[in-house]
C-alpha cells in the first residue's frame, strides 16, 4: 500500500532477510489466528511453537548463549511487524526479553551460563519479570515481598500480580527487599525456577485486550532460592529493574507502532472499498483528513521509536532512557488514537468483532498502562529533561 508505506531503513542483507522472514511467518501463521486467540484468551500456544521453531522466541539473546543476538533496532522492527497483526504475540516476545535482560545485564557469568542457554534458539523455554504487587504498581518501592538469607539460601515471602507469562515461565526474575529500610538500595533480584519449593500460582487475569497472553498471580511462602541465584549484589535489584524497564519501554513503543500501523492499513483499505453516496468514502475530505492525521502520527511515533533503538545500539544509554520514556507515551497514545479513529473510519463495521480494528483498539489501551503508565513516563521524561530527581517509578 503505497500511501501508508513505511520509512525506508538502511538494513543490511541479513537484516532484510530476517524482516522478510518475520513478515512471511506473521502472514502465514500469526495473522490468521489473531482473532481466534483474542476470542479464546489464554497463553498463545501456537505462536509460542512457531516462534521457537523459527528462532524468534528470544531474538535479543546473544549468540554465545545460543540466540541470534539481534540489535535493539532489529528487535523493534520485529515487534512492530508482529504487533501489526497480533499484539498479544508481540507481548510474548517482550515478556521473554524482560526476563532475559536482568540476567544478561546484571548476572554473574555463572548465572548467565546456568540460565540463558535455556532460552536458546528452537527451545520452548519461557521466562518473565516479576516486580508488580497488589500495593506496588507505579510505586514499586512499596513492594512487600522480602528475602531473608539463611546460609546459602534465601527464604522469600510475598506475592506478585499481573505477571506476563508468570504461570508458564520455566524461570523468572523476582524482585524483593533484602533490606526494606534501605528503600531503593535495599531491593535485590533473584532467578526463580518453576519447581522451587514455596512457589504457588493464583489466577490468570481475564483482560480487556491482549487477551492472547497470560498475566498471573504468584505467591511465595518460604520460597527457597539458592544464594547463587541472586543477580548482582544485595541492593542492586532496583537499578537492575529500572534498567530493564527502560528497554522494555522501547519494546512497548515498538509494539504500539505495530498496532497503529495495522489499524491504519485496515482503515485505508476500508475507505477505498466502502461506497456511500455513490463513491468510495476515501473520496470524502473528512475521511482523507482523518487518514492523513493517522498516517502522520504513526510515522512520527515510528521515527521516535527507531531513533531510541538506535541510541541503545550505539551505547548512548542515558539519552536512550529518556527517549524510551518519551517514545513509549507518544507511540502508545498514537496507537490509542489511531485505533479509535480506525474504528470510526469503518463505522458500524469497525465496532463488530468480524473486523480487527476493535481488537486493535482494546490491545492499544494496554500500551498506555504497562511497563510504567504514561503519566509515569511523562514524570520520568520531564524530570530527566529538567535535571530533577532520579526515577523511583517503573
Ligand atoms: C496486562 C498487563 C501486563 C503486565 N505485565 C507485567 C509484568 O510482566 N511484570 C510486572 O512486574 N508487572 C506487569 N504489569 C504491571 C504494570 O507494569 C502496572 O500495572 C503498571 O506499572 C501500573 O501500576 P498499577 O496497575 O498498580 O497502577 P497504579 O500505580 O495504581 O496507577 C493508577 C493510576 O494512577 C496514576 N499514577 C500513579 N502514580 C502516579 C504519580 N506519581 N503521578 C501521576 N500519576 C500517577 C497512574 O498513571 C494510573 O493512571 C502488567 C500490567 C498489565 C495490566
Amino acid at each position: 500500500m503505497k500511501d501508508v508505506e513505511k520509512m525506508k531503513l538502511d538494513l543490511n542483507k541479513e537484516q532484510k532477510m530476517i524482516i522478510d522472514e518475520v513478515r512471511r511467518i506473521v502472514r502465514r501463521e500469526i495473522a490468521p489466528l489473531a482473532a481466534e486467540l483474542d476470542e479464546r484468551g489464554g497463553f498463545p500456544d501456537h505462536t509460542h511453537k512457531v516462534f521457537a521453531e523459527n528462532d524468534l522466541l528470544n531474538p535479543l539473546l546473544p549468540v554465545q548463549y545460543g540466540g541470534v543476538g539481534v540489535s535493539c533496532m532489529m528487535f523493534s522492527l520485529i515487534l512492530s511487524e508482529v504487533a501489526r497483526a497480533c499484539a498479544s504475540s508481540a507481548l510474548l516476545l517482550i515478556a521473554q526479553a524482560d526476563g532475559t535482560l536482568p540476567i544478561l545485564h546484571g548476572g554473574s557469568q555463572a548465572l548467565k551460563e546456568k540460565y540463558l542457554p535455556r532460552l536458546k534458539n528452537d527451545s520452548l523455554g519461557l521466562t518473565a519479570l516479576a516486580a508488580t504487587e497488589p500495593s506496588a504498581g507505579s510505586d514499586l518501592l512499596a513492594m512487600e515481598t522480602v528475602a531473608v538469607r539463611k546460609g546459602d539460601t534465601y527464604l522469600i515471602n510475598g506475592q506478585k500480580c499481573f505477571i506476563t507469562n508468570g504461570a508458564m515461565a520455566d524461570f523468572f526474575v523476582l524482585y524483593a527487599y533484602t533490606d526494606p529500610n534501605k528503600k531503593a538500595k535495599g531491593i535485590s533480584a533473584f532467578v526463580v525456577e518453576k519447581q522451587f519449593a514455596g512457589l504457588a500460582y493464583g489466577k490468570n487475569e481475564n483482560k480487556m485486550g491482549m487477551r492472547g497472553s497470560i498475566n498471573s498471580q504468584l505467591f511465595f511462602k518460604d520460597l527457597e532460592v539458592p544464594a547463587e541465584n541472586r543477580i548482582g549484589e544485595e541492593g542492586e535489584g532496583f537499578a537492575n529493574l529500572m534498567q530493564t524497564l527502560s528497554y522494555s519501554r522501547l519494546f512497548c513503543a515498538s509494539q504500539a507502532v505495530g498496532i497503529a500501523q495495522g489499524a491504519l492499513e485496515e482503515a485505508v483499505s476500508h475507505a477505498k472499498n466502502r461506497v456511500q453516496f455513490g463513491k468510495p468514502i476515501a473520496a470524502l475530505s473528512p475521511i482523507q483528513f482523518m487518514i492523513a492525521d493517522m498516517a502522520a502520527a504513526v510515522e512520527g511515533a515510528r521515527l521516535m521509536t527507531l531513533h531510541t533503538a538506535a541510541l541503545y545500539d550505539s551505547g548512548e544509554i542515558r539519552k536512550a532512557e529518556t527517549r524510551a520514556a518519551m517514545a513509549k507515551f507518544v507511540a502508545s497514545d498514537t496507537a490509542m488514537k489511531v485505533t479509535c479513529d480506525a474504528v470510526q473510519v469503518l463505522g458500524g463495521y469497525g465496532y463488530m468483532k468480524d473486523y480487527p480494528v476493535e481488537r486493535m483498539m482494546r490491545d492499544a489501551k494496554l500500551t498506555q498502562i504497562y511497563t510504567g503508565t504514561n503519566q509515569i513516563m511523562r514524570l520520568v521524561a520531564g524530570r530527566s529533561i529538567l535535571g530533577g530527581q532520579k526515577e523511583s517509578h517503573p
